[in-house]
């Protein structure tokens, strides 16, 4: 399915400014017994459109087939939890929230977020279109509808839990085509004085870091403050605050208003300005990332290329779908990478997509003991050299793909190991 015209404002989008060939759905592991069947491949392509600013996929994919069986359990990442339970006490403190009000999160996951308000005494309801996840969360006692949000479901929210003082939408605008209707729904789901508060990742960090691998099918849209601006104010909504958090490589955190009269804070119109100064308005700004992806791109291959052509064994780091991404449009397979490993008891035995790389239990790292580790889930690669200190010890060495390809060895090894003419390497 390919469209032409911009989600956000209808126009007709122009041609894109990254086309990241065909691939299939990061998400869509591949279980052993279908190792020997092909798999369906996407377009990925990425316009820019000049009318509202909003950075869009041109070629969609109906949600339906990404999200019903999801295997991304936040709760498995650290960086993810304390982020969560940090946020959750900053939202209760600032918008004074207790036993009387209620909190509604869209994506809810497995709850790794609304525990923490529920620890506090406050009503909270759960939405969540993966029946794995929504199952698994109502176990643990988070109360979770197991839908997707938009117009439909509001009668059903509003009867069965009431309107929310606070929804919140973690990693989840981007995800929804249906913007225009999704936003008039969240707005709808508030108290007249009611807040949404969304987090998600930010196109210039994305830009400027080269962060390409985080483009898949179910990101639909790369957010600029700019293009968000315009959307939620056709949806009756006022952006009235905004703050820069590193989590996902870097993400904003927006809070939206449904009362009218609401004064946007300081910090809305610094980073509107902001985005004006470095271009992001322009379609220019996109051809040079452009032209940075091609170059990182062709940096990680020559060096994954090198390493193995001199005899070292190679293995990865993680499973997330933004690890797809990477090795797919860097055509790096089974052939070049033995094996990944992650926490995620759900992905350990199936085979990446594409890639075809197998999934294995993070103890295999140092049974097996690869001279490099690509690192795939670079936004948490310091908690993962943190858990892994004992195989740098016994002198494995990592590779971190983005924003320019590295080495990271242990503090004791010589830097004379490896020359390979990509990146500085450091020690960890
Ligand atoms: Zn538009």
């Amino acid at each position: 399915m390919s469209e032409t015209q911009c989600l956000g404002c209808g126009q007709q989008l122009g041609t894109p400014f990254l086309d990241l060939g065909c691939s299939p759905l990061a998400n869509s592991y591949v279980p052993p017994e279908r190792a020997g069947q092909p798999e369906q491949c996407f377009p990925l392509r990425v316009a820019y459109c000049e009318h509202c600013h909003l950075v869009q996929l041109l070629d969609r994919v109906p949600p339906e087939e990404l999200f019903t069986e999801y295997l991304y359990f936040s709760s498995y990442s650290d960086t993810v939890l304390r982020h969560a339970a940090q946020m959750a006490r900053q939202l209760i403190q600032r918008f004074g929230l207790g036993p009387s009000h209620r909190v509604v999160e869209v994506a809810s996951n497995d709850g790794y977020l609304l525990q923490y308000f529920q620890r506090a005494g406050i009503p909270v309801l759960g939405v969540e279109p993966a029946k794995n996840i929504a199952a698994y969360a109502l176990q643990r006692g988070i109360p979770t509808l197991n839908a997707f949000f938009g117009p439909p479901l509001v009668p059903q929210l509003l009867a069965e839990f009431g309107a929310a003082d606070l929804l919140i939408g973690n990693n989840v605008l981007a995800h929804v085509p249906e913007i225009n209707g999704f936003l008039s729904a969240v707005r709808d789901c508030l108290k007249p004085d009611g807040w949404a508060v969304f987090e998600f990742p930010y196109v210039v960090d994305l830009v400027e870091h080269c962060e390409f691998d985080t483009i898949y099918h179910e990101h639909v849209f790369y957010y600029s403050l700019s293009a968000v601006e315009r959307l939620a104010r056709r949806a009756g909504l006022t952006l009235a605050d905004v703050s820069h958090q590193s989590l996902h490589g870097g993400s904003l955190r927006i809070f939206l208003s449904r009362a009218p009269g609401v004064q946007p804070t300081e910090a809305v119109s610094y980073m509107l300005e902001r985005e004006q100064r470095l271009g992001v308005t322009s379609a220019g700004y996109y051809q040079r990332f452009a032209a940075a992806v091609e170059r990182v791109r062709s940096q990680l291959r020559s060096l994954l290329m090198e390493l193995k052509a001199k005899g070292h064994r190679l293995a990865a780091y993680g499973a997330p779908a933004k690890g797809n991404t990477l090795l797919n449009v860097c055509q790096i397979d089974n052939r070049t990478i033995e094996f990944t490993v992650d926490r995620n008891p759900f992905k350990q035995g199936k085979l990446l997509p594409g890639s075809r790389i197998p999934v294995l239990a993070p103890e295999a790292l140092l049974e097996s003991m690869p001279d490099f580790v690509l690192i795939l889930p670079w936004n948490i690669a310091q908690e993962i050299i943190e858990q892994q200190k004992e195989y740098l010890r016994r002198g494995g060495q990592f590779i971190l793909p983005i924003p320019t390809p590295r080495i990271i060895r242990g503090p004791g090894q010589s830097t004379a190991a490896v020359r390979t003419g990509v990146g500085e390497s450091e020690d960890a």
